[in-house]
């Protein structure tokens, strides 16, 4: 059986990804600090403690499990706070991943499918976007992606290191079979704080904004599934094994929901109340973001199968509650 080293696999997506990794014949070694992650995600193979800042420890990993690959979830991805505090996204997230791909160099480990975001986009030009539209990125996240996209690039011109870079536009629902899910703290996305809000964990939901160019005021995102993600993954991964060259690919679902919309697919889903509160916008957030990810669909033959804004959030509504019965002191996995 073939080993994959999975960066960041007790996080959000990268614990998807090692369900996915594990339904395609693979055994995905996670190698995860818990800074953000959890012990409890990690359920489809061995578990590493370890930083990616840390040389020793990847390399003792690379040559304990000898993986055939690599995918690379471990960053730091709160948009806000990497403006207020840039030293700690570039050296998690750019110093980290250096250190990652030379350990990989080093240890003959030759292909990467990485976790990149359309955050490298910034301020989009026109949607839906597409990858050759350019990359500016306005806040220190995306920037820092953009440089590891870079840095694997060149890595690939010196010593032949092939990657996959997948630009993912908005992460959401759960594990459809309920085995794991998002569970971010502190919590900034709109579907799991609207569940709050339904649950009654928080009073109310804030709309950041409702003067939008948009039809309904409110801003506009591509939500994409992250078990749509997680086999996307799976994916690149085997177009890497075959000889594929190193490219990016957007991930969403190509059609836009607005929060009003999101919102009331949540009141749909839940058949309960979600008060609002209409808030200041947010800094930083574009009006509409949607990505046209085809090239992915036709070169890889990658085929959505959560793509209902109800199906994303009915899964998310699940493990929701599934998490909040186990807080409450019921044993759920
Ligand atoms: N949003 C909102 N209220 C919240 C959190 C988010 O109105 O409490 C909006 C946000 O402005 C954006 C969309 O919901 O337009 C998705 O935000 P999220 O933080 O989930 O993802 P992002 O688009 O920032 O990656």
């Amino acid at each position: 059986m073939k080993h994959v080293l999975v960066t960041g696999g007790a996080g959000y997506i990268g614990s998807h990804a090692c369900k996915a990794l594990d339904l395609a014949g693979y055994i995905p070694v996670t190698f995860d600090n818990l800074a953000y992650g959890h012990r409890s995600s990690v359920r489809w193979g061995p578990f590493v403690h370890g930083d990616i800042l840390d040389r020793a420890a990847l390399d003792a990993a690379l040559r304990a499990w000898q993986p055939v690959a690599v995918m690379h979830f471990a960053a730091f991805a709160y948009v806000g706070e990497s403006v207020t505090n840039p030293g700690k996204y570039y050296r998690n997230n750019v110093a980290g991943s250096l250190t990652l791909l030379e350990a990989m160099r080093d240890a003959g480990v030759g292909q990467c499918v990485f976790s990149s975001t359309c955050a490298t986009y910034g301020v989009p030009q026109a949607v839906p976007i597409a990858e050759d539209h350019p990359q500016n990125p306005i806040n220190p996240y995306g920037a820092s992606k953009l440089m590891i996209e870079r840095m694997l690039h060149d890595f690939d011109t010196a010593h032949g290191l092939r990657s996959i870079s997948l630009r993912y536009f908005n992460a959401a629902g759960a594990d459809p079979e309920g085995e794991t899910g998002e569970a971010h703290d502190p919590e900034t996305h709109l579907i799991p704080l609207v569940l709050d809000a339904a649950a009654g964990v928080r009073p109310d939901v804030t709309v950041f904004g409702g003067d939008y160019p948009t039809p309904d005021g409110t801003c506009i995102r591509d939500y994409i599934h992250v078990t749509d993600l997680a086999q996307a993954h799976v994916l690149a991964l085997q177009a890497l094994q075959a000889g594929a060259s190193t490219t990016a690919y957007n991930l969403g679902n190509g059609k836009g929901f607005s929060v009003k919309q999101v919102i009331d697919a949540a009141r749909a889903v839940t058949a309960l109340n979600i008060p609002v509160r209409m808030g200041p916008k947010r800094a930083g957030d574009p009006p509409e973001l949607v990505g046209n990810s085809s090239r992915m669909r036709t070169e890889l033959g990658w085929s959505p199968q959560h793509a209902d804004l109800p199906d994303i959030v009915g899964t998310a509504w699940r493990w929701h509650q599934a998490q909040r019965a186990g807080n409450a002191g019921q044993v759920i996995s």
